[in-house]
């Protein structure tokens, strides 16, 4: 059975995931300082920098605690972290809910392998499309469904269609368009018809590969664009009236942009407006995500302020289901980002 969200309320559920050391970050003497306390959904962080003497005089711990909802350490595999998180949000999917699953992190956090994965061990977009289709295989002959998805690229607040084949064009950039009833749709963007997760999987890829990635000075991997992947479940009741009984959902999986800020890369002008520009989306993102997780107020949310959020505007809030994973290195070298990300991720609960 698939598992449903831990309250069977709780609109935005947020996870935290550390992954394990690189043979770099060993390599450069680097020491564990985020540990998940076992049994617990509590991470703990400790500040490398911070004086013993005067922690001590001062009375002050040099550990930080968070608490989230699910923790996942490095003992954690891909389908650990699956079944934990995206994987509870396919009932409601099944159901006609939006729904939305964001990697946020540092660049080099863990985002793409925890969403893409690798060939030999896909991650939660893989894994979540099989589960789709196996779930869809039983109702058979009482259910039809079919699914699409669609793969785009935020890159400086312009739009790119990963799935756009040569003959269309996928150099130019996509608007968005509102219509009468308030829907976000994203002109012209490619709509591909999934039959098997394999095949989804090697779509994927590839337009992973289609992805801006530019050097800059904080790492040469630097990733500065939104991956979003949607997928649009129809479904229809075979048993009834043909005009009736038709559902329509969407699942967004969204590999975000390296959160670090700006300022640490020391880029200046274009690079510079990049990191705005990714700031400003996260940013955005952050606020919407705030204002849905206040409780008993309705508090405003304004989706318009990136490309982001309006794409989301009818995936996040309302009858929509959140999963956040926020992603951490446990290196001390990567303290200021862990806990950049912790305190972002902390402040959607
Ligand atoms: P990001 O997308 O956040 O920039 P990546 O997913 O590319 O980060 O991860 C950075 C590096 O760490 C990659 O080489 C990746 O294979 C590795 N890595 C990330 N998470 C894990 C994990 N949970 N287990 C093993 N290796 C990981
Ligand atoms: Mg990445």
């Amino acid at each position: 059975p698939l598992l449903l969200l831990p309250t069977g309320e709780q609109q935005i559920v947020v996870a935290c995931r550390i992954r394990p050391m690189t043979e770099e970050e060993i390599l450069q003497g680097g020491t564990i300082i985020a540990h998940k306390v076992a049994d617990d959904n509590m991470v703990v962080l400790l500040d490398p920098e911070e004086d013993h003497d005067d922690v001590l005089r001062a009375n002050r711990s040099r550990e930080r605690k968070y608490v989230f909802d699910v923790v996942s350490d490095a003992r954690a595999d891909q389908q650990e972290v699956y079944s934990s998180t995206a994987k509870m949000l396919l009932g409601s999917v099944l159901e006609g809910y939006n729904a939305t699953v964001f990697a946020y992190g540092a660049t080099g956090a863990g985002k793409t392998y925890t969403m893409l994965g690798t060939e030999n061990n896909p991650g939660v977009m893989y894994r979540t499309l099989h589960d789709l289709f196996v779930e869809i295989k039983k109702f058979t002959g009482k259910r039809e469904y079919q699914v699409s998805m669609s793969y785009l690229e935020i890159y400086n607040e312009l739009i790119r269609d990963l799935l756009a084949t040569s003959s269309s064009s996928s150099s130019s950039f996509l608007e968005l368009r509102e219509d009468a009833k308030g829907t976000i749709q994203v002109a012209g963007l490619s709509e591909v018809v999934a039959k098997t997760p394999e095949e989804v999987m090697e779509m994927l890829h590839k337009g992973n590969r289609a992805r801006t990635q530019e050097p800059t000075k904080a790492n040469k991997t630097s990733s500065r664009s939104h991956a979003v992947l949607q997928v649009n479940i129809k479904q229809r009741d075979v048993t009834r009236s043909h005009t009736e009984q038709v559902r329509f959902a969407k699942l967004y999986m969204i590999d975000l942009a390296g959160s670090e800020r700006a300022a640490q890369t020391q880029n200046t002008g274009r690079r510079m407006m990049e990191g705005a520009h990714i700031n400003r989306s996260l940013l955005a993102l952050g606020n919407c995500i705030n204002a849905l997780s206040e409780k008993g107020t309705t508090k405003y949310v304004n989706y318009r302020d990136s490309k982001l959020t309006r794409i989301l505007k009818d995936s996040l809030g309302g009858n929509s289901r959140t999963v956040m994973i926020a992603h951490i290195s446990p290196a001390s070298v990567h303290f200021e980002e862990s806990r950049n990300t912790l305190n972002y991720a902390d402040r959607a609960k």
